[in-house]
């Protein structure tokens, strides 16, 4: 890996430096800025907008005015549906773009913002796109003396404050039902990256989205994201994040103006291999792609490996032996299957975890190293923790780097306790050749989604979400429409 290839692939790439506020690109009211840095190798790729209260302020107004006015909120179905699929097809023509910018701002590597995230971005909001001429509203069973109509509306001005780890493809989740359902959006994408955010709020104004329906503000979460928060005139915060700070989103909604607050936060998923589970190879091939993918900053990475004792072994040396394949290299590589963690600070924060962990007892089985300094960037080998007890803290808290704990259990009961002893329940994965353990598990673990035999299903058309930290509420799915949406009654009597 060599450091000029940043700035080469810059001589054909427009990095943004806007933010998108009344259907204008724009500088922050302040004149602030901060810089965006490639993990790849440090290079400062620009200086980014960085908006306070007062721009806030101007986004929700425009926001408002452009919502009252109808334009959009009250556009007919198949209105919206046609200005979005033309938002579509430009995201499709500027997809190799997005993708290259979300590859420098984060250091994903370059085929999985190809594969993954930039198509599978744009195939969200072609769902609910799709879906928004399809959704009939209610009536209620009422007498013949009165006629009961149950209206979905949409909410109003919905602030969407999103993580750095999937950029665009977690503020997908929340654009394609949000503006689907008529409402005005407000994007913060994170700090560490704001790039394909900025990208996106240009390509809406492009595609004909009225000025004020997707704004675009990038900033810190304490300024930015907290102004949003506390809005008194902002109806909902969607939001994706840590535990910690969907804590302070609902606390903002309850000093302000009781806005709704739905939440996708932390997870510790248990992927729990019974003995009789059936394929080794497909089993460690898919745990190890689960937790190192994206340098394990991934909210549902299978960071829990929970094996029966009699499996144990032959299992963890096919993991083991899977090493190789996920040794870090330059993201802009095209073969490349892990790159940098998102910056110096995370990358911090997951060392510390490892020295935890072989402070708490635990065996490293695999890396265990930061390699590849040389580069400027922000490197970490995939490692694997063996004998861990789940009490530990590498097994309770949600570390976000390519780091497995290996637990194990004697017995079905065991497995369950384990599973669900953590505060997060975002998802799990079962491993076992029994349809009756199968199903005994997927009802007892306490997770939004458990997987059987895969260790993450799930697609667009299955909710997602969390129980207890793991968050309130659900993306994707019908069910997610229905969040960005009031429920109305219309009692009509009559004589
Ligand atoms: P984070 O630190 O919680 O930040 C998330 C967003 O909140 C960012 O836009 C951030 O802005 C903003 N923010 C931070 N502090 C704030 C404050 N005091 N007030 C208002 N807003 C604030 O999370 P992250 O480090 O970006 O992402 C990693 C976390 O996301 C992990 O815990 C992961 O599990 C979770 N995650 C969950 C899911 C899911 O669907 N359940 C998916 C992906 C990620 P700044 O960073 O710009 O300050
Ligand atoms: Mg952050």
């Amino acid at each position: 890996m060599n450091a000029p290839v940043v700035p080469e692939t810059l001589k054909t790439i427009r990095i943004p430096n806007k933010v998108i506020i009344g259907g204008e690109a724009v500088s922050a009211a302040s004149g602030k800025t901060f810089d965006c840095i490639s993990p790849i190798d440090g290079t400062v790729l620009a200086q980014i907008p960085s908006c306070d209260a007062e721009d806030v302020d101007r986004a929700v107004k425009a926001a408002r005015a452009v919502f009252e006015g109808g334009a959009w909120s009250m556009a007919a179905p198949r209105k919206r549906k046609a200005v979005l699929k033309k938002f579509i097809q430009l995201l499709q023509d500027n997809a190799e773009e997005l993708a290259m910018l979300e590859t420098l701002d984060v250091g994903k590597p370059i085929a999985n913002s190809r594969a993954v995230d930039i198509p599978g971005s744009i195939s969200c909001i072609e769902w609910y796109a799709e879906a928004v001429d399809k959704v009939y509203d209610e009536l209620a069973p009422t007498g013949p003396k009165a006629v009961a109509m149950i209206t979905r509306e949409p909410l109003g001005i919905v602030g969407l404050v999103v993580p750095w780890n999937y950029p665009l493809l977690m503020a997908a989740w929340k654009l394609g039902p949000a503006l689907a359902a008529g409402n005005s959006v407000i994007l913060k994408p994170a700090e560490q990256s704001p790039l394909t955010a900025m990208r996106i709020g240009e390509i809406a104004l492009e595609a004909g989205l009225p000025a004020g329906v997707l704004q675009v503000l990038t900033g810190f979460g304490e300024t930015a994201g907290q102004a949003l928060g506390r809005h008194m005139d902002v109806d909902m915060i969607a939001f994706t994040g840590s535990t910690e700070v969907g804590k302070y989103f609902l606390k903002y909604a309850g000093e302000s103006n009781m806005k709704h607050v739905s939440l996708e936060c932390g997870g510790k998923k248990p992927n729990v291999v019974f003995g009789d589970a059936i394929d080794l190879d497909v089993i460690a091939k898919q745990t190890a792609a689960d937790v190192f993918y994206n340098s394990g900053q991934t909210c549902t990475a299978a960071t829990r490996l929970i094996v029966q004792e009699d499996m144990h072994d032959a299992l963890m040396e096919k993991i083991k032996a899977l090493g190789d394949s996920w040794q870090p290299g330059n993201p802009l590589d095209e073969k490349t299957a892990m790159g940098p963690m998102v910056d110096k600070t995370q990358m911090e924060r997951v060392l510390d975890y490892i020295d935890i962990g072989r402070n708490e007892g635990a065996d490293i089985a695999l890396g265990g190293k930061r390699v590849m300094e040389e580069t400027g960037g922000v490197y970490i080998q995939p490692t694997v923790f063996d004998r861990v007890d789940n009490k530990m803290r590498i097994a309770q808290e949600e570390i976000f780097g390519p780091v497995l704990s290996t637990i194990t259990f004697k017995d079905e009961d065991e497995a369950i306790r384990i599973a669900n002893d953590s505060m997060y329940g975002l998802a799990a994965a079962v491993w076992t050749r029994d349809i009756n353990k199968a199903h005994r598990l997927a009802r007892a673990i306490k997770c939004g989604v458990v997987s059987v035999n895969d260790v993450d299903g799930g697609d667009i058309t299955t909710p997602f979400g969390g129980y207890k930290q793991s968050g309130i509420g659900r993306d994707k799915s019908l069910h997610a429409y229905d969040k960005y949406t009031q429920l109305k009654t219309t009692w009509i009597t009559l004589s």
